[in-house]
């Protein structure tokens, strides 16, 4: 009660520097109130291990990774029968090596596997749930325990760091359907946690030339330090920006993420925002991957809290080569995650950074493409807004195992679909329903097929319609 009452009377504060203060003195109130030191002392540690050769930061994983594994065997029924068909025992993993003995986990697997994927010694009521959707659209549920959480928000920390932010300096995010293109179930605790952060988030799901007029006025008296989200909207806010002539928002850095970023993109956000552009990597189930530092040649890893490996036809490639990214999460105890394959591709590079942190680098990560969708209007819709789960598009969507939505003309879309069950006639005419509603009226070609084709694996939205916003 106390402490509900100090914040009341600090939010009524709003005075700039007296409002970062608050924002400090807040947080201060609330890691005591969560107990949270192990973020504190886990950001103090990466802030050092980070310069460490390779050979350390190895070190530091394999100790982690020894620990994640006999966890796994010991608690998790999904891991500890996948380990006994392969004959392996904890200690078989002896160093890193030893890692590629372990199976490849795809999302598939560990979403049929739940909930034998849950720690049978945590309680599902004390963890954070999440879900995302899939490369094709498929929603997969996952959580978090307390440990997690804290190392991924000191790892965000580390790699805000980077580009000069520190807790309290104002952050505006540029969102499409929620964070991630996912939707965190939000608990009461990261809701205050964007308050006291200073976040001011911008939903960009549907942007017109009015959404994007009001986000140039909201930025312009925001004022942030840094301006981070996905990828598309920040680009169509820099156009905006530059046909309007407006040149006086001057964030110190734009970070984007969540797709794939092109060459013509960041030299267009960072001329009109005058500032450099951090890239960024992760995802909603595994945070804080990897980004780009001030030397801005390759993105580092989080490796200290992630092992990565980049895999094709079962092997890892060499420096330089394209590989699905492999992930083992090496504090979430409550879902491990082990070997788990994004169904991201990146480049390793070999080279040591000239910043001289010992973080391994990716050339490159291709991510998800999602094209702009245009509706009947003129406005521009997130591809994301389309993905499931989408609670803003579809509710009812337990039929639909996969879906691509392809827009060949401003008048037609049309929908691939594999089929998890036998729609309803009611359940297809939803599906048009919700799509006329945010696209308008257009003619819908449903679709059903046996599997989305692996050409077009990463594109979720294709659009062969040039938008007039900027015309
Ligand atoms: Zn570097």
């Amino acid at each position: 009660m106390i402490i509900v009452a100090i914040i009341v009377v600090f939010e009524r504060i709003k005075t700039c520097e007296v409002g970062r203060m608050r924002s400090l003195i807040l947080h201060g109130i609330l890691s005591m109130y969560r107990k949270s030191w192990e973020e504190l002392r886990c950001f103090r540690d990466l802030k050092k291990s980070q310069w460490y050769s390779l050979e350390e930061i190895e070190r530091i994983q394999l100790k982690k990774l020894k620990g994640l594994v006999k966890h796994a065997y010991e608690n998790v029924q999904f891991y500890h029968r996948r380990f006994r068909e392969l004959g392996l025992k904890p200690t078989d993993v002896g160093n890193l090596e030893d890692l590629k003995k372990l199976p490849i986990v795809k999302k598939e697997n560990l979403r049929h596997g739940f909930p034998d994927t849950l720690a049978r010694n945590y309680n599902t009521r004390t963890l954070e749930k999440g879900t995302t959707s899939g490369s094709t659209g498929k929603p997969f549920e996952w959580y978090l325990d307390k440990k997690g959480f804290q190392h991924n928000s000191a790892s965000y920390y580390r790699f805000a760091s980077w580009y000069g932010v520190n807790l309290g300096d104002k952050i505006v995010s540029v969102t499409t359907a929620s964070p991630w293109g996912a939707r965190m179930h939000q608990s009461a605790r990261v809701r205050w946690g964007y308050m006291l952060r200073r976040v001011l988030r911008l939903t960009a799901y549907q942007i017109t030339e009015q959404t994007l007029h009001d986000f140039s006025i909201i930025l312009k008296q925001f004022k942030p330090k840094t301006l981070r989200g996905f990828t598309s909207p920040i680009f169509l806010i820099s156009e905006f920006l530059k046909k309007e002539g407006i040149s006086d928002i001057n964030p110190s850095a734009v970070i984007t993420t969540g797709e794939t970023l092109f060459d013509f993109q960041r030299r267009l956000i960072e001329s009109v925002f005058d500032c450099n552009l951090f890239n960024f990597y992760g995802s909603s189930e595994i945070e804080s991957i990897a980004q780009e530092c001030e030397e801005h040649c390759g993105l580092h890893l989080n490796a200290e809290e992630r092992i990565v490996e980049f895999v094709r036809n079962g092997e890892n490639v060499s420096s330089g080569e394209e590989g699905e990214i492999v992930i083992t999460d090496l504090n979430n105890y409550a879902m491990p995650f082990i070997r788990y394959n994004t169904e991201d591709v990146g480049i390793p590079k070999s080279d040591q950074c000239g910043c001289g942190r010992g973080l391994p680098l990716i050339m490159d990560v291709k991510g998800r493409v999602c094209d702009l969708i245009v509706a009947k209007n003129g406005a521009l819709i997130s591809g994301e807004f389309f993905a499931l789960p989408a609670p803003y598009f579809l509710k009812n969507h337990k039929w639909i195992q996969q879906y691509q939505i392809i827009q060949p003309s401003r008048e037609k879309l049309l929908v691939n679909i594999v089929k998890s069950a036998e729609p309803r006639k009611q359940d297809l005419e939803y599906l048009v329903n919700r799509i006329h509603k945010h696209v308008g009226d257009v003619n819908v070609e449903i679709r059903f097929l046996e599997s989305i084709p692996t050409a077009s694996k990463h594109r979720f939205t294709i659009s062969h319609v040039t938008p007039e916003l900027f015309r």
